[in-house]
């Protein structure tokens, strides 16, 4: 019997693990044995690669009896992107390939039924896992080179299974690959001055921008609640590398194929027909990443809030708390990051005319209007520290263009860094305790603070008021939060889309 073993990852949610594949050649029937993997994604990947080695002329014949095993066996794999390897283990043990050689590499890619190679989702994941397992070179598909090479590890990319073999046995090296470059920022066809007329409403995003606050907009259709939120992301500081990078693994991992780093921050906008395995993430032996994990490090935009399904948006809530997705199999937990801003959109009663100043009327019963903002429980409606109702105000012809994106973005990257620094790498929206003599209070505003809260919900309210004075204050550059911060503050928090504020 003859045996040989490669390095290879597996991509679970948006991150992967390394695995070791190993392969045993023994006298017997001809066959090829796949063992941990499932059943179809087994049978699949044994094809693939009987193919592919059949077109570097090697028979089933060849192969004998081969066993090819994966493990750590318990661990929920993905099978395209385990081809390549299981093709060296088996090339290995049969003696075509320096075993030694090809134990020390780490390989990724889907084979083609002409052996040639295709690129596999979760490359980026991939090769930072690679590199961790210690791996001399991460050898991938042409398709997946550059982005393999974000990682700071050895990439080599190749066409196909022949020219891996020319490598491995040093007729002819493979290049190494170069890394995908960070597409540069300011490529935004949308701006914060085409909204008119809605100061409420811009003043509510930059300063849920600002401090990291998650926002609802409430009010009728047309008043643009929707086109403010799509205008969020262009007052966002731009990714930096490192966090570009976090961005590109996860969204790399999850399928969605970008050609380039984007210094933009993630949008993710998922219709309201989404599951709550979609939205927040789950799913089954391997857990896929939700939506809200998409737009980590930027917006996660719910329209129609009310048309969601409830018990998907109440699994939004523990998420958006704990900044972290935490999903529990059997032997392992998954954790997803999502350092996400919720922007959240609603009309106030399903046929959207209630409130509406266009003259015309809402057609809805008064119990479905209840029924239609009860849908969106009071758990979640307290996870928003803003909540601006929005209506018309005057004509838009007349009205003086709101701030543009680019001035916006000025005052909230300097907001940001303030709070960067007083928090140590928080915003005040991500700061749960607010009694923290950091918020720096002055007298008269704690006061104040402490008078309202008790009128309304308490501590909740509480929180919200705090922190958005906190980021108030931080927009201005002021050391303090003053009383007139609170009770801006407080104007931006207590509405409720059930209409009654808390007075
Ligand atoms: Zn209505």
């Amino acid at each position: 019997m003859s045996f040989a073993q490669t390095l290879a990852c597996t991509v679970l949610g948006s991150d992967a693990v390394p695995v070791v594949v190993e392969a045993s050649i023994s006298n017997g029937l001809p066959c090829i044995q796949v063992i941990g993997l499932r059943a179809t994604e087994a049978s699949d990947a044994r094809e693939r690669v009987r193919c592919g080695l059949a077109s570097l002329g090697i028979g089933v014949g060849d192969l004998r009896r081969c066993v090819v095993s994966i493990a750590p066996a318990d661990l929920p794999k993905s099978g395209a992107a385990l081809d390549l390897p299981i093709a060296l283990a088996i090339l290995a043990a049969l003696g075509r390939l320096d075993p030694a050689r090809v134990a020390r590499v780490a390989s990724h890619g889907e084979l083609g039924l002409d052996g040639s190679l295709r690129a596999a989702d979760g490359v980026v994941a991939a090769a930072f896992a690679a590199l961790r397992s210690g791996a001399e070179e991460f050898l991938v598909s042409s398709g997946n080179a550059r982005r393999a090479a974000l990682a700071p590890t050895c990439v080599l990319a190749a066409p196909d299974l022949r020219s891996v073999v020319a490598h491995m046995v040093g007729a002819v090296p493979l290049e190494r690959a170069d890394a995908a470059s960070l597409r540069n920022v300011a490529s935004f066809d949308v701006d914060l001055a085409d909204v008119r007329a809605q100061q409420a409403g811009v003043d509510a995003v930059v300063t849920a921008a600002a401090g990291g606050h998650n926002v609802l907009l409430f009010g009728a259709p047309g008043c643009g609640k929707t086109m403010l939120a799509q205008r969020m992301p262009t007052i966002l500081p731009p990714l930096d590398a490192h966090t570009a990078l976090e961005v590109a693994t996860i969204h790399d991992a999850a399928g969605l194929r970008e050609r380039e780093l984007d210094a933009r921050p993630p949008f993710r906008a998922p219709h309201h027909t989404v599951s709550q395995q979609a939205l927040v993430g789950g799913g089954g032996a391997r857990p896929i990443v939700g939506e809200i994990t998409l737009a980590h490090r930027g917006v996660l935009f719910l329209d129609e809030l009310p048309e969601y399904r409830p018990s998907a948006i109440d699994a939004l809530r523990q998420p958006l708390e704990d900044h972290e997705v935490r999903i529990r199999r059997a032997g392992w937990v998954a954790r997803y990051p999502c350092r996400t801003q919720l922007v959240a959109a609603m009309n106030l009663c399903r046929c959207g005319q209630w409130g509406a100043v266009t003259g015309a009327a809402c057609s809805c019963p008064a119990s479905s209007r209840a029924s239609y903002l009860q849908r969106v429980s009071g758990a979640i409606i307290d996870r928003f520290d803003i909540r601006t109702r929005m209506s018309l105000s005057g004509s838009i012809a007349d009205a003086a263009p709101a701030t543009d994106s680019q001035a916006a973005a000025r005052g909230v990257e300097a907001a940001r860094r303030i709070q960067l620094e007083r928090w140590g790498g928080r915003l005040n929206g991500e700061v749960t305790i607010v009694d923290d003599a950091r918020f720096d209070l002055d007298p008269r505003a704690r006061a104040r603070a402490d008078r309202l809260a008790q009128r309304t919900d308490g501590a909740r309210t509480q929180r919200s008021m705090v922190r958005v004075a906190r980021t108030l204050a931080d927009l201005d550059d002021r050391p303090r939060v003053s009383e007139d911060d609170i009770v801006a503050a407080f104007d931006m928090c207590r509405s409720t889309p059930g209409g009654a504020s808390h007075d």
